[in-house]
């Protein structure tokens, strides 16, 4: 078993995976920037190094002081968050190549679906059902008027190497689609190195749901549901449950079963997202994220694994605690993220925390960083904690969260508490009457 884990993150994911080692009798290894050394996941690890200045590629981009750290410390496992390294096949590869566990899936996978072109193409070519749209990248603006057209408008022209809800740029009809697709590509040179994009269907109203996966290293998959993340502002989540309110029993059991086929053929290890949108009971596929996400607690709540435990576990090479029969999804859980944010403008506010109070009781749970006194860095992103309520039901569960959140206090910097107040308040989402763009409409009207 892997006794020492350097966790190369910071923030509530570091925390996060600090607590699943303890629990597991697993010392832990915290690096942090200089702007962060009084950061909690510094605080509470066994031990901690200074890998760099505040900003994140001299120091949680790092590979060479990461590695440097890990040489020092003797740590034999690295789990890399989410975010920052997490999706880098180079540091997977490097990670392995000095003899230390990566907690996650080989550089192979990694780099397939990092790929999103090369990705959807697995994905069809295992079974499961994509967004119709070009077959590979598109090259030139003449073969993307020809293939918009084919497709039919409204479309979306998308970056390969795509990520954060950046490089996508869509066209309602045939006259944009010249401008999206220039756009799209200068926008994906510049923020990931690669003009490589892909045209598919705009879907007018889905809904963004996503299967999560975990498979050990001797062929053994199992899926634990899906979480609806279609809350989204900018292609960004922002409020996630699971279940999802529009899915059934029988819809979930066969898209469990058509991505864990998929996943077992690509001899995929760890865990994974293989995010959907979905339309009048239909799954597309999207894109598949190799690594844990930041909505995972809510998965955790109604199925009671731990996913960070059971990636440490993997990456030591055992074998899954659990098969398919023995998942059972009990009641309702919901993920506010909390960011230090206005709450209408959305502009971040850095600085202090003057007060702080979790809310508590049964079903509530908080992953966070903070601290009364600490002070929120402008270099990073701005999430300062997520709160996760579970429930009976999903009546139960929103309840349970109105009053979380009444409890709740964060002071001294802007948070978007109060835009969840509002959201858990509000109709549409009291019946899970919401697709993708529900969220920006209803912060449209407050303009
Ligand atoms: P990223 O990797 O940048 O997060 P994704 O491919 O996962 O990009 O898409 C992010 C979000 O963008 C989706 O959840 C959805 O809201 C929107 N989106 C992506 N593709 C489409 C599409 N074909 N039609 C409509 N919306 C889309």
């Amino acid at each position: 078993m892997i006794k020492k884990v350097l966790i190369a993150n910071r923030g509530e994911i570091a925390l996060r995976i600090h607590r699943a080692c303890k629990e597991m009798g697993i010392s832990t290894v915290a690096i942090h920037s200089e702007a962060d050394k009084d950061a909690m996941h510094v605080r509470l690890a066994d031990e901690s190094v200074c890998i760099g200045p505040a900003s994140s590629t001299e120091s949680y981009l790092n590979i060479p002081s990461i590695m440097a750290a890990a040489e020092i410390t003797g740590a034999d496992g690295i789990h890399p968050g989410y975010g920052f390294l997490s999706e880098n096949a180079k540091f997977a590869e490097i990670v392995e190549a000095h003899d230390i566990a990566f907690i996650g899936p080989t550089a192979e996978h990694i780099r397939l679906m990092g790929d999103k072109i090369a990705a959807k193409d697995a994905m069809i070519r295992t079974g499961v059902p994509c967004v119709p749209g070009s077959d590979g990248g598109v090259a030139n603006v003449e073969d993307a008027k020809r293939i918009a057209a084919d497709i039919g408008f409204p479309v979306i022209v998308k970056a390969s190497s795509g990520g954060g809800g950046r490089g996508m740029k869509v066209a309602l009809t045939a006259d944009d689609i010249e401008t999206a697709f220039r756009t799209a590509r200068t926008e994906a040179k510049a923020a990931f190195g690669d003009d490589a994009v892909y045209i598919e269907k705009y879907l007018q109203k889905p809904r963004h749901i996503e299967i999560q996966v975990i498979a050990d290293t001797h062929g053994n998959v199992v899926h634990l549901g899906e979480r609806d993340c279609s809350l989204q502002r900018r292609h960004q989540k922002v409020f996630e449950e699971a279940p999802s309110p529009a899915l059934s029993e029988a819809e979930r059991a066969e898209i469990g079963k058509r991505v864990c086929a998929s996943i077992k053929k690509l001899g995929y290890r760890g865990v994974g997202t293989i995010e959907f949108l979905w339309e009048n009971g239909e799954f597309y596929f999207i894109e598949m994220n190799t690594r844990l996400q930041v909505e995972h607690p809510v998965t955790e709540m109604i199925t009671r694994i731990d996913l960070v435990r059971e990636q440490i576990r993997i990456a030591a090479g055992e074998k899954l605690s659990f098969k398919q029969k023995d998942i059972s999804f009990v009641g309702h859980a919901i993920e506010c993220r909390i960011n230090a944010e206005h709450p209408q403008t959305f502009v971040p506010s850095p600085g202090m925390i003057k007060d702080f109070h979790a809310p508590g009781g049964l079903g509530v749970r908080l992953d966070s960083a903070m601290y009364t006194g600490y002070k929120i860095p402008p270099y990073y992103d701005s999430l300062i904690g997520k709160l996760i309520v579970h429930g009976m039901s999903r009546e139960e569960c929103l309840l349970r969260l109105k009053r979380a959140l009444d409890e709740m206090v964060v002071s001294g910097v802007e948070t978007t508490l109060p835009l969840h107040q509002r959201l858990v308040q509000n109709e549409d989402v009291a019946k899970g009457d919401y697709d993708i763009h529900w969220l920006e409409h209803f912060l449209a009207q407050d303009t």
